[in-house]
């Protein structure tokens, strides 16, 4: 088994949309960034990436390539995805956790779930969702901006039976 972390920060800036989790949320402000800057699934990919010590994914796909310019993140997740079946690995479980203070994540929570799980071919039950604020203090509490962290844990294929998910 192997288990990957991954962090993420975006900072808010008007005239973007707000992406998190795949899920195209309402609010005044949306993500910097050279993708459609979901820094959930940034999060997740670092974490995936990690677990199979196949580095991030700056060196997957380079900021500096015009091909990621306002890529969507979730099929970015759904490439990580068959790298990872193509290596022998498979997901047991991911949990993340976004950072802020608006919006409120929780009417999304359950749409991000699904929408991180159908990129990755595991049930929903296998991707947890959760946000917290940090009572003002710091980048987060004064709304510069977003982290996420998230964590999975990886076995190889065929290892240990049936499919968690
Ligand atoms: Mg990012």
């Amino acid at each position: 088994m192997r288990i990957g972390s991954g962090y993420d920060v975006h900072a808010f800036v008007s005239g973007r949309p707000l992406v998190l989790g795949g899920v195209q949320i309402p609010f005044d402000e949306g993500l910097a960034g050279h993708s459609d800057a979901d820094v959930l699934t940034h999060a997740l990919m670092d974490a995936l990436l990690s677990a199979m010590r196949m580095g991030d994914i700056g060196a997957l796909f380079p900021d500096t390539d015009p091909v990621y310019a306002g890529a969507d993140s979730i099929a970015l997740l759904e490439y990580v995805a068959t790298v990872m079946a193509d290596a022998g690995w498979r997901l047991v479980d991911a949990d993340t956790i976004l950072v802020l203070e608006r919006p409120r994540i929780a009417p999304y929570r359950e749409e991000m779930r699904e929408r991180l799980a159908g990129a990755l071919g595991v049930g929903v039950e296998c991707v947890g969702v959760k946000a917290t604020t940090t009572e003002g203090l710091g980048f987060a509490g004064r709304e510069e901006g977003v982290a996420a962290h998230a964590v999975v844990l990886l076995d190889r294929a065929g290892t240990s039976g049936e499919r968690v998910g």
